[in-house]
């Protein structure tokens, strides 16, 4: 079966540069939402511990209860909770939910700055925090999420702007010691000087950050593909492959199909428009369960950096990387 390699030396490099970044492995809250970016939840669940990174940031509370042994804190970005737990927040999303939460559950409130996704009006913050108060929820942090930190416009700044407005007015309602964070990726490495309580890093620490608006030289993709051969044969100038007929091939060569399809995240968009990173053509339509390329090798590294191939086919490498099913093996090295 086709298979992933986890490069570990990559994920600590990735992760030795975000921690320079926020200046210490407690303010990263390494994002594990989709299988880990497609990674492998516990696999670099696994990989984070052993660097010293203290806390996770999952979608739903099934991730949550995956992973929460390895770290100390747990945000779940999505999911309202059954019952409370003393590791796991919970992200207040919409006003009208707070009286969905049970007493006592820690809870993050999400301000909408700019980003219309989710997250409460700064006009509604006073009120949100009544509420909470009101339902004996604990209030922990207040944060708002970037939707352009990585371009090169004002919007960047708009948002820093209205989130420190929220912060006023959180301070205001008499809170302490409440956290805030708003920095992902992108914007965690826009800041000379990180100055607030958390970072939420996903994209970078797999090393596949692509922004025009800081420095993402450093990173390495952690993540690479390896398929398996089913089969190899002779083909002649002018021969067809796969379904469609759709390649036609040029001279005569041998060509093999292996073990990577669409059904296990490989995009049929991809197909007759993919070279690998060691120059082996795709050709022809990807299956569901296979693709052929000019190649011999029993073992054929497909990818080695989902940017490439998302580059392809005007995605985001995030898309490629989610994509890659969950039973496929995934392999430290
Ligand atoms: C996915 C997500 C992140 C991580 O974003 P990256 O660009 O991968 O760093 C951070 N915060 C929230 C709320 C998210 O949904």
């Amino acid at each position: 079966m086709a298979y992933i390699t986890l490069n570990k030396n990559n994920f600590f490099n990735n992760l030795d540069i975000i921690t320079n970044k926020t200046k210490t492995k407690d303010k990263v809250a390494l994002v594990l939402k989709d299988n880990a970016y497609g990674h492998g939840l516990i696999e670099v669940a696994t990989m984070a511990k052993e660097y010293g990174i203290t806390k996770a940031v999952v979608r739903c509370q099934v991730e949550a209860d995956a992973i929460k042994d390895f770290f100390d804190y747990v945000l779940v970005l999505a999911e309202i909770p059954s019952l409370k737990s003393d590791k796991i927040r919970y992200t207040v999303n919409d006003i009208k939910t707070i009286k969905e939460f049970p007493r006592g559950t820690k809870v993050e409130l999400k301000v909408d700055t700019l980003m219309h996704r989710n997250g409460v009006d700064i006009s509604e913050v006073e009120e949100a925090i009544s509420l909470i108060k009101e339902q004996r929820l604990i209030l922990e942090a207040v944060f708002t999420h970037h939707r352009s930190a990585d371009e090169l416009t004002s919007e960047y700044f708009t948002q820093n702007e209205n989130f420190k407005e929220v912060k006023k007015i959180v301070l205001e309602c008499g809170f302490t010691n409440i956290k805030f964070h708003s920095a992902n990726s992108a914007s965690l490495m826009r800041y000379d000087n990180f100055d607030e309580d958390m970072a939420r890093v996903g994209i970078a620490a797999y090393g596949c950050l692509q922004s025009e608006a800081c420095d993402v030289s450093g990173f390495k993709a952690v993540l690479s593909l390896t398929a398996i051969k089913n089969s190899s044969r002779e083909v002649k100038k002018g021969d067809r492959v796969g379904y469609g007929a759709t390649y036609e091939i040029k001279e005569d060569c041998t060509i093999s199909n292996y073990d990577f399809g669409y059904a296990d995240g490989f995009f049929r968009s991809l197909s007759n428009n993919y070279v690998t990173p060691h120059h082996k053509e795709l050709i022809g339509k990807i299956s569901m369960d296979n693709s052929s390329f000019i190649a011999k090798e029993d073992e054929l590294l497909i990818f080695s950096d989902a940017r490439v191939v998302a580059q392809n086919i005007q995605t985001i490498s995030y898309e490629i990387l989610t994509a890659l099913k969950p039973y496929i093996k995934r392999v430290i090295k």
